[in-house]
């Protein structure tokens, strides 16, 4: 039962209830009448690993179940994320194993059919557990004519609000869909876009982010004005209009300021990085990304997550002779980069099982037919590019054993080197492999030679780039950096590259007063009896430990206040961290990520627009691809990575 496997979860996580119910409801092993399977992580790792096994035993010098099973037992080192912890081996569900896809009509046509089968290859996808993502910049914009008897067309806003409800309608084993929509702020109904959220209660089941072009950026800067264009870009648009940039700027600052929408995301930088868009004229044309906007991609591609845990590459946490081992985490990414192209492997026989499905399905066929095709180019996309994205989490944690400050310049510093030896060794592992299995299928060197990424990476390393050109590589583009939502849950550290959120918190426990040897902290409006209890972050509380802190004592206010100023963790929160050294620290270790990197910017509630405003200038100067600020209190209700703890 549902109890009784929370039960021997909640042991697993030694008492640590969210973890458990969040592995229960959200990976655990279930059929369709909600039967569980598995009842703690071991049980699901050993169904991951035995599937990847499989997948190895194909190749050369392939990797042991038991070898695999034990780099991702107790989420320590390498952990799938979402999608293919869920999805690998589950004979109940068919889900994809895929976290990120994104979609889009070919060419520039934007009919009623096109945009309704957008909605359809949507829903699709959202059934088989994937965060959608599509743009919108190819919908003409309101006002211009239509050959119909609407006689002038709505322009893009409206359809936000269908794609949006799609969204909602669809329930993923305990939770909800995810979409990103985003639009050109060359398009004339971008300024509509950015405010579309702002009335309360609209476009609930979407994120919206602004696809920015450095010469926007330029005309902001040097307060000049921008021309905005239908089809954008077009050298000779049906429709075009001048707007004073620096206005359209202040409304995206001020919204985000308000709302913490839209996103923003720095074209030109995204593309002229982008590997995958060396091929563009072969299909792979970034367009948009996926809900959380870690992964750029093309319509019709697909990305499937995993994560290292940088924390357990620490030895002797917290103390004095605290290292990271670097030979360890070399040879761990190699292996997690290689379970990722299995995964790729294990993904396309999902797919062949869904194509299964739609055949054996009933219903007609002009109905199937969307989604029939729809698998079909997911499938050309995953098998032609194999694209992975190996990210990281408890980088926050990870700096804070080793005794270093989040957000100091030595942070910064070691951060960088953190990602920049992932990224040569996820290269190194691809180059390997497309020796023993073979490169992607359009892999061309004399395609990607000028390219900023390809380049520092040779310029690092010589050899591996000789390597490359001489066997190629394995898969299209390798790395990413994920919101680490539940992952990190699961693996109780910090999320992604984020610092920690709080690292001692409270929480009130209802309480019924006649209840004996209660302790009653306040009693609510309502009558009600509360306990408030201290929390401790995980790894604090490992910190506390080290250092013979006993931390089952009852600690005053003040006495937190104490700890945490002696701790490593000291001035070093997602609050108090020093935010433009933050964006620093974002674009400096974005020159080793290939694909994005999600985080959030946070700053208090009394933090002004001009703030916003200078934070992303800045985030556009240092090469960020994407940039998202979260003011204090200014969304009800929404979840971010960080109220996890709440
Ligand atoms: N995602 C999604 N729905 C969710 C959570 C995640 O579609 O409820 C997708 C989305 O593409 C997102 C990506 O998974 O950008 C990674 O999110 P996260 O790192 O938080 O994943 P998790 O830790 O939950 O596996």
């Amino acid at each position: 039962s549902n109890e009784e496997a929370v039960s021997a979860s909640t042991k697993y996580f030694k008492g640590d209830t969210l973890a458990a119910t969040v592995f229960i409801n959200k990976y655990a092993l279930k059929d369709s009448e909600g039967n569980i399977y598995e009842s703690t992580p071991d049980e699901m790792h050993k169904r991951i690993a035995s599937e990847i096994a499989r997948v190895e035993a194909k190749y050369t010098n392939p990797m042991t179940e038991s070898e695999i099973f034990d780099l991702i037992k107790n989420f320590t080192y390498i952990i799938p994320q979402g999608s293919p912890m869920t999805g690998i081996g589950n004979p109940y569900q068919i889900a994809s194993l895929s976290n990120c896809f994104v979609i889009g009509n070919k060419g520039e046509s934007d009919s009623y059919g096109g945009i309704m089968k957008i909605d359809q290859e949507q829903v699709q996808l959202m059934k088989r557990r994937g965060g959608v993502g599509h743009d919108l910049s190819h919908i003409r914009p309101k006002g211009s004519g239509v050959k119909n008897s609407a006689l002038t067309s709505t322009g893009l806003v409206p359809f936000m609000e269908r794609y949006s409800n799609s969204t909602r309608e669809v329930a993923q084993d305990g939770r909800r869909g995810a979409l990103m929509l985003s639009v050109s702020i060359n398009h004339p109904d971008s300024e509509g876009f950015i405010d579309a959220k702002l009335e309360q209660g609209k476009i609930t089941g979407a994120n919206v982010s602004v696809r920015i072009d450095d010469d926007f950026m330029r005309s902001v800067r040097d307060k000049k004005s921008y021309t905005q264009k239908y089809p954008i870009f077009s050298s000779k648009p049906a429709f075009s209009k001048d707007i004073q940039a620096h206005d359209l700027w202040k409304k995206i600052v001020h919204n985000a300021w308000k709302s913490a929408e839209p996103g923003i995301l720095f074209w030109d930088t995204i593309i002229n990085e982008s590997l995958p868009d060396c091929y563009a004229d072969l299909g792979y044309k970034t367009v948009s990304t996926n809900p959380c906007g870690e992964i750029p991609l093309c319509p019709y591609d697909s990305c499937r997550l995993l994560a290292i845990n940088l924390f357990s590459y620490v030895e002797n946490p917290f103390t004095k002779e605290a290292s990271f081992n670097f030979e360890l985490f070399k040879k761990h990414v190699q292996i997690a980069q290689r379970m990722m192209d299995d995964i790729i492997d294990l993904e396309l026989e999902k797919i062949d099982t869904i194509l299964m499905k739609i055949d054996q399905d009933p219903e007609e066929e002009e109905v199937k037919h969307i989604e029939r095709n729809l698998w079909l180019e997911i499938r050309k996309k995953a098998g032609e590019g194999r694209r992975t994205g190996v990210g990281i989490t408890a980088e926050g944690d990870m700096l804070a054993a080793l005794g270093i400050r989040y957000g100091s310049e030595e942070g910064n510093a070691f951060a960088v080197n953190i990602h920049k030896t992932l990224a040569l060794a996820a290269y190194r592992s691809s180059v390997d492999m497309a020796k023993e299995r073979g490169a992607f299928a359009i892999f061309d060197a004399k395609r990607e030679e000028n390219n900023p990424f390809m380049q520092r990476l040779k310029e690092a390393d010589p050899a591996l780039y000789n390597d490359m050109l001489e066997y190629g590589r394995r898969n299209i583009a390798l790395l990413t950096i994920a919101p680490t939502g539940s992952t990190s849950l699961l693996s109780q550290t910090t999320s992604g590259i984020e610092p920690v959120f709080m690292p001692v918190y409270k929480r009130r426990r209802k309480v019924n007063p006649n209840d004996k040897d209660v302790r009653i902290d306040f009693i609510d409006e309502v009558g009600d009896s509360w306990e408030e209890y201290v929390v401790f972050h995980h790894k604090f509380k490992q910190w506390m430990e080290v250092n013979g802190i006993d931390s089952s004592k009852n600690f005053s206010n003040e006495e937190i206040d104490e700890l945490i100023t002696q701790s490593p963790y000291n001035k070093a929160t997602s609050n108090d961290v020093d935010w433009l050294s933050k964006v620093e620290m974002q674009g400096a270790i974005q020159k080793w990520v290939d694909h994005s990197i999600s985080v959030t910017i946070n700053i208090p509630n009394d933090a002004t627009e001009e703030l916003v405003d200078k934070l992303y200038m800045k985030a556009w100067e240092v090469g960020c691809k994407g940039v998202t600020v979260y003011r204090d209190g200014s969304r009800a209700g929404v979840l971010l990575a960080n109220d996890k703890k709440e």
